[in-house]
């Protein structure tokens, strides 16, 4: 994949995401003939917000292009909680339903809290519960949140063993950066974990003696290569839409590293699109494989 000795190689995200697809695939093909269980997703979408309807329409496909049921909610902006809260109990009680997912962010309106912490745990399969985000930190059996545990293959498709080796994150947000920190630090994961966040004076000092460095920030341009030391591997989660008239939308997509820079100094680095975004879709179909299995 090198194309020269200052180019990083790209860490294919489509490409795992492809495999462990198939994966996924033949799994629900097989718990179909054993059992005649479906897997069933129900992804709930709350307004139009661009972005949202995007990620929903792409997670409702890939759920379809693996062979499981995908029930499609859209509420318009004016749902209020309680009603949204009403819509997941009754989904916690569906029997074609193994796992749900709200889409966030909700209307300012709704409590996010409010509305996750509705969800059954069993058919929690964002990984988004107070109870299983509980769960992952002490170790016990749960769904792991998509986006980090899709991280966590992206960074052992890189062939980057982790284990003993500095990883830097940036960001500490409850859906990013703060589990997969605490992912990377698990034992049998075992890496040194530094969490940078705005509150770090100097976030270049740490990156520099990184072997691994995690961004999700949302601000394209976070990490530039002279932050980085040579070979490191930089997993970039980031997507900023960037305005851009040439392109039939008007805009393009990029990343919080600057991938022109970080690509001469890093060893591997995810592209944006195509890195992290195509994993996140990928573990939900497999929390949702192993819910209909439960
Ligand atoms: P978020 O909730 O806005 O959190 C951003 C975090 O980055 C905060 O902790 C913030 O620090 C920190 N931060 C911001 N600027 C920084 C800087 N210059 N230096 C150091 N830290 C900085 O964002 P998020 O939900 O984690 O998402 C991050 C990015 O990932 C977004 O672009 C989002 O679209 C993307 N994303 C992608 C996927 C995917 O599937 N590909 C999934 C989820 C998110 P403070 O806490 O101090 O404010």
């Amino acid at each position: 994949m090198a194309t020269d000795s200052n180019t990083a190689r790209l860490i294919d995200g489509r490409a795992l995401a492809a495999n462990l697809r198939t994966e996924i695939a033949s799994g629900v093909a097989k718990l179909k003939a054993e059992t005649g269980v479906t897997p069933g997703l129900a992804v709930v979408l709350v307004g139009e917000n661009p972005a949202s309807v995007s990620y929903v329409t792409a997670k409702e496909k890939a759920c379809r292009e693996a062979g499981m049921y995908s029930k499609e909610v859209r509420l318009p902006e004016s749902t209020t909680e309680e009603e949204l809260v009403r819509l997941v109990r009754e989904l916690n009680v569906d029997p074609s339903i193994h796992g749900i997912l709200v889409q966030l962010p909700l209307p300012k309106h709704i409590s996010d809290k409010a509305v996750i912490d509705a969800i059954e745990p069993a058919k929690d399969v964002d990984g988004f519960t107070t109870v299983n985000v509980g769960r992952m930190l002490v170790g016990e059996s749960c769904y792991l949140p998509c986006t980090p545990h899709g991280i966590l293959k992206l960074i052992e498709f890189s062939g980057m063993d982790v284990n003993g080796r500095h990883a830097v994150v940036i960001g500490r947000s409850n859906i990013v950066g703060k589990p997969v920190a605490a992912l990377l630090s698990r034992k049998e994961v075992n890496a040194t974990v530094t969490l940078c966040h705005t509150g770090t004076p100097d976030v270049s000092r740490f990156t520099r003696d990184a072997d691994v460095v995690v961004v999700a920030t949302g601000r394209p341009g976070t990490l530039v290569g002279d932050m980085l030391k040579p070979g490191a591997v930089v997993i970039d989660v980031g997507v900023n839409r960037i305005p851009d008239p040439s392109r039939p939308r008007g805009y393009r997509l990029v990343g919080d590293a600057d991938f022109e820079s970080c690509s001469r100094v890093a060893g591997a680095i995810t592209p944006v699109p195509g890195g992290v975004g195509p994993l996140t879709i990928t573990m939900l179909l497999w929390n949702t494989l192993e819910a209909a299995k439960k």
